[in-house]
C-alpha cells in the first residue's frame, strides 16, 4: 500500500467544529495547514441530513442560546438563519406512570418536590461561582467535590422523590449520564461554564432557545468549504510520533464508499510532517490514538477519566404537528420510559410535524440490545402516552445512537469521574511537546457545547501562532 507523504506547518486531526475554527483561524493568519478528518463528512457530533421522507434533521448539536456568541457570529458570517424552538402550549410529565400536563421550566403536579428541586438547583448554581473555569481544580475544597458524585449530593440534599426526579431527567439531558456518573467539582464547572443549571436546561433564554434553518452542519460546511482540499476526508488518524519542535501524523486513506472505521478498507496511507498539531476531539478519542513516545501519564490517565456521555437521539416524524391542538408544546419530562426528554422539533412553518427525543444515561444502556426496532417501539409508547394514539402513526422514526460511532464514542459531551479532574485536570490543555488540545471538553464557556468547540479551536490556533512565532518570528 503506498504511502503519501506530506509536509505543512500545523495538522489538524478532527474536522468537527473545534477542528474546522482552528484550521480556518489558521489558514486565514497565512498558516500551512491540512485537516485529516476520518469521516466522510465534516461536523463531528454536528451532522445534519434528510430523512428517507424527505424531512431535515440534525442528528446530533442542533439548538443555540443566548450568550454563545461564537455560534452566532459564524452562523452571521455564513448567513445561516435561527428561528426560535416552538414552546406555545403546555409541556407533558410522565412520573411514576401518571400523565401530568405543566406550564413553564419545572413539572409542578408536586408542588413540594418543585420548589425543593428548584432549591438545590439553585444551591447548585451558587456553589459553582466558586468553580474558576479555567483551572476548576483550584476552587476551594476542589479534592473534596472532586471524589463525591452529584449522586451523594442530591441524595445528602433533596428531601422528596419527585425532586430528585426532576433533577436525574435535567442531568440526563445535559449530560448523557446519571448523576452517580459525574464528580461535583466537574458538574459544578460545567454548570457555570454554561451559565447556570436552568440556562442550561431551558429553552427560551437559554440552551435551546432557537435552531439553525437548515441545520447546524451548515456551518462545519461552511467552515470546510473556505478550507478547500486542506481538508481531507477518509483519513482516520491512527498514530502520531512527536518530538521537540515535529509531529508525524500517519492516517489510513479510506475510498468514500468503504466505511473509515474498517481497518481493512485503506487504499492508502497518508503521513504528514509539520511543526505543530490540534488533535480536535474529545479526550476519550484522543486515548484511541496510538502516540510514540507514549503521553504523560496525566494525559494518559485523563483521557481514561473521562468517558463520553451515553444518548440516543430519535426524531419521530408526522404529517403535522397533532400534538400542538391540544394545546401542548412537544415537550415531555418523563422518568420510567424510554426517553427522559423531549422537544416539538417541527420546522419552523409547521409544514409537517417532528418530536425530537433522547435515550439517555442508563436507559440509553439498557435499551442498546433492544437494537432500533426495540427502541422505536419503546418511543412511540412513550408519545401515546404523552400524546395519545396519534403519536402511533408516525411517517417515519429516525435515531441516531452516538455511542456506536466508532469516531464519537457517545455523547453529547464527555463525562468527569470523580477523581480525574482533581487528579488530571491540568494535562486537559497542556501542549505535550509539538502537540496542541482542542475540542469542546477544552472549553472553558459552554464547554460540552457547539459555542465551546468554536472557541477551543480559536484557543488552540492561538496557542500554535504563539509558538510558531517563537520558533520563526512570524508565520506569514
Ligand atoms: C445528540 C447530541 C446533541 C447535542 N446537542 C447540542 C445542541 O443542541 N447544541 C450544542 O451547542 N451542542 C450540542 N451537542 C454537542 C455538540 O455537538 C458538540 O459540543 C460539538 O459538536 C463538539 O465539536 P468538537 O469539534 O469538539 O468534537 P467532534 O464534533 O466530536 O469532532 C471530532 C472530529 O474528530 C473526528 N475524528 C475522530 N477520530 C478521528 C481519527 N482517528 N482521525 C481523524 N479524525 C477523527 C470525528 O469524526 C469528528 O469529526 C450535542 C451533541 C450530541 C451528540
Amino acid at each position: 500500500m503506498a504511502t503519501e507523504e506530506r509536509e505543512c506547518e500545523v495538522v489538524v486531526v478532527g474536522a468537527g467544529f473545534s477542528g474546522l475554527a482552528a484550521a480556518r483561524h489558521l489558514a486565514r493568519a497565512g498558516v500551512d495547514v491540512v485537516v485529516l478528518e476520518a469521516r466522510h463528512r465534516v461536523g463531528g457530533r454536528s451532522f445534519t441530513d434528510t430523512s428517507e421522507a424527505g424531512f431535515r434533521i440534525d442528528r446530533g448539536g442542533q439548538w443555540i442560546g443566548p450568550t454563545q456568541d461564537h455560534l452566532a457570529s459564524l452562523a452571521a458570517e455564513l448567513g445561516v438563519k435561527t428561528f426560535p424552538t416552538y414552546i406555545a402550549g403546555h409541556g407533558v410529565e410522565l412520573r411514576d406512570g401518571v400523565r401530568t400536563p405543566y406550564a413553564g421550566l419545572i413539572p409542578t403536579s408536586d408542588p413540594h418536590g418543585a420548589a425543593d428541586g428548584i432549591a438545590c438547583m439553585l444551591d447548585l448554581d451558587m456553589a459553582s461561582f466558586d468553580v474558576p473555569l479555567e483551572a476548576p481544580w483550584t476552587a476551594p475544597g476542589a479534592a473534596g467535590l472532586d471524589a463525591q458524585t452529584l449522586a451523594g449530593y442530591l441524595d445528602a440534599n433533596l428531601e422528596s422523590a419527585a425532586a430528585r426526579s426532576i433533577l436525574d431527567v435535567a442531568i440526563k439531558a445535559i449530560f448523557g449520564a446519571e448523576p452517580g456518573e459525574l464528580s461535583l467539582l466537574y458538574t459544578l464547572f460545567y454548570l457555570r461554564a454554561g451559565g447556570g443549571i436552568t440556562n442550561l436546561a431551558r429553552t427560551t433564554g437559554g440552551a435551546q432557545e432557537r435552531r439553525f434553518d437548515g441545520g447546524s452542519q451548515q456551518l462545519a460546511l461552511g467552515m470546510a468549504a473556505e478550507m478547500g482540499p486542506r481538508v481531507i476526508l477518509g483519513a482516520p488518524v491512527t498514530s502520531i510520533a512527536h518530538g521537540a519542535a515535529h509531529v508525524t501524523v500517519a492516517a489510513r486513506l479510506v475510498a468514500a464508499d468503504a466505511d473509515p472505521a474498517d481497518p481493512q478498507a485503506a487504499h492508502g496511507a497518508l503521513e504528514v510532517t509539520a511543526r505543530r498539531a490540534i488533535i480536535a476531539m474529545s479526550p476519550a478519542l484522543t486515548a484511541r490514538l496510538s502516540y510514540a513516545p507514549p503521553l504523560p501519564v496525566a494525559r494518559d490517565q485523563l483521557n481514561v477519566g473521562m468517558p463520553m456521555g451515553a444518548v440516543t437521539k430519535i426524531h419521530a416524524l408526522y404529517d403535522r404537528p397533532f400534538w400542538r391542538d391540544e394545546g401542548l408544546n412537544g415537550q415531555i419530562v418523563s422518568n420510567g420510559g424510554a426517553m427522559s426528554s423531549t422537544f416539538d422539533d417541527s420546522p419552523e412553518d409547521g409544514s409537517h410535524g417532528a418530536i425530537v427525543g433522547f435515550i439517555a444515561g442508563d436507559d440509553c444502556r439498557r435499551m442498546e440490545s433492544a437494537g432500533p426496532e426495540g427502541r422505536r417501539q419503546a418511543v412511540l409508547s412513550d408519545l401515546e402516552r404523552a400524546f395519545g394514539p396519534k403519536a402511533l402513526r408516525p411517517i417515519e422514526v429516525v435515531e441516531q445512537h452516538w455511542p456506536a460511532e466508532p469516531f464519537t464514542l457517545g455523547g453529547p459531551v464527555a463525562l468527569s469521574a470523580p477523581g480525574a479532574l482533581s487528579g488530571f485536570g491540568t494535562a486537559l490543555r497542556q501542549p505535550v511537546g509539538p502537540l496542541h488540545w482542542a475540542g469542546t471538553e477544552t472549553a472553558t464557556e459552554w464547554c460540552g457545547y457547539l459555542d465551546g468547540a468554536l472557541s477551543s479551536g480559536l484557543r488552540a490556533a492561538a496557542e500554535v501562532m504563539h509558538e510558531l512565532e517563537g520558533v520563526t518570528g512570524g508565520v506569514d
